[in-house]
């Protein structure tokens, strides 16, 4: 494995001197050949500027991005537009395909203007277009097609001309519920197909959780966290981190060295590895299937305020001292709004 994407100290402000903002703040990364990296942070943390700096749409303030080992912040003129084409796909929100082109020739466009030999264009859409299922519409408008149809149209073109990398900006948030399952089947297939690089911006948490072989969460344009969706979800380093991909209880009590003393009582946990930040907070994070509650015994004294029965397990709301913890709990035992129960940590 040799890393395709290095991106080395970047900043990027935007504005003049008098109102400068600061978008990227000194980030570094690295990225290996095939991964499958999801951006995640809150609207306005920087990650579409951090992707436009990868595609060289933006210029960044200072710092380097090396991609196969050429630091593309230097590109200009024919060397810059050659490394677009033949470098990157691009996978945007709206899916922006041309409206007067057909399909085909969307698909076709960036390997035209390559002046790949005609033949080899023919062969290359149409095998792309048959692995993502959209044969039947090649000779269709764009106002003929449904979203589904556009979004792969829009796929196919992003990876006709075998990019070493795949960059989306949000691609699925303005899909239905029911689309956007398919579609990430369909990108998920895309990045097993073509093996490129993927840098996919996403503010849904499941989508980055279930898709990203590593996620890289942003806060005010400095990275928070980066780390495989397991790293980040069991052992987040920030209360940030902890619960930007999923729910999160913070208990607070005492740290003493790796031991946990909740309100003041001589209940201790013999905790897994928790992030310093946390301790200096006085915090444990614990997320909502790590609580188990039991109706007598040790643990932390809670009041169920709330039950919601889901299928599968049921979502309990307690009061605990002044704070409400969230537990996902099995079916099997079930509490009533109003019963004393104690609630006891085990690591998943
Ligand atoms: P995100 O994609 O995470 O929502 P952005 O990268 O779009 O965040 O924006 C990061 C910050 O940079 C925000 O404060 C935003 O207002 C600012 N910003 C983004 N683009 C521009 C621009 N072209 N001109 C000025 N400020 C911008
Ligand atoms: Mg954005």
């Amino acid at each position: 494995m040799s890393s395709v994407l290095k991106v080395d100290n970047i900043e990027k402000y935007y504005g003049s001197k008098a109102n400068l903002t600061k978008a990227i703040d000194r980030i570094s990364f690295e990225v290996e050949e095939g991964e499958y990296i999801g951006i995640m942070g809150a609207s306005g943390s920087g990650k579409t500027t951090l992707l436009n700096c990868i595609s060289t749409i933006d210029q960044v303030t200072a710092g380097n991005i090396m991609i196969n080992g050429m630091d593309i912040t230097k590109l200009k003129g024919k060397h810059l537009s050659r490394f677009r084409r033949e470098e990157l796909g691009f996978i945007f929100q709206d899916f922006n395909l041309l409206d007067t082109l057909t399909a085909f020739e969307n698909i076709a466009l960036a390997l035209t203007i390559m002046k790949i030999p005609a033949r080899e264009i023919e062969d290359r859409v149409r095998s792309i277009a048959e692995k993502l299922m959209i044969t039947e519409v090649l000779n269709k408008y764009p106002y003929q097609m449904s979203g589904g149809q556009k979004q792969r149209v829009a796929c196919a073109r992003a990876i006709v001309g075998k990019p070493s990398i795949l960059l989306m900006d949000e691609p699925l948030s303005a899909l239905d519920a029911e689309l956007k399952i398919s579609m990430r089947r369909v990108i998920q297939d895309v990045h097993r197909m073509t093996g490129a690089t993927i840098i996919y911006v996403t503010h849904d948490q499941s989508e980055a959780l279930a898709m990203a072989d590593r996620i890289l969460i942003m806060k005010n344009g400095k990275i928070e966290q980066v780390g495989t969706p397991e790293e980040i979800y069991l052992h987040p380093q920030t209360e940030f981190a902890a619960s930007f991909v999923s729910k999160c209880n913070f208990v607070r009590g005492q740290w003493n060295d790796s031991y946990f003393k909740v309100m003041d009582q001589s209940l201790i946990y013999d905790g897994p590895e928790v992030a310093q930040a946390f301790k200096n907070h006085g915090l444990f994070p614990v997320r909502p299937e790590q609580f188990h509650i039991v109706k007598e015994g040790k643990g932390i004294p809670a009041t169920v305020t709330n039950r919601q029965y889901s299928g599968r397990e049921i979502h309990y709301s307690l009061k605990c001292g002044e704070d409400t913890f969230t537990v996902y709990a099995g079916s099997r035992e079930q509490y009533e709004p109003g019963e004393q129960v104690k609630l006891v940590y085990q690591a998943s």
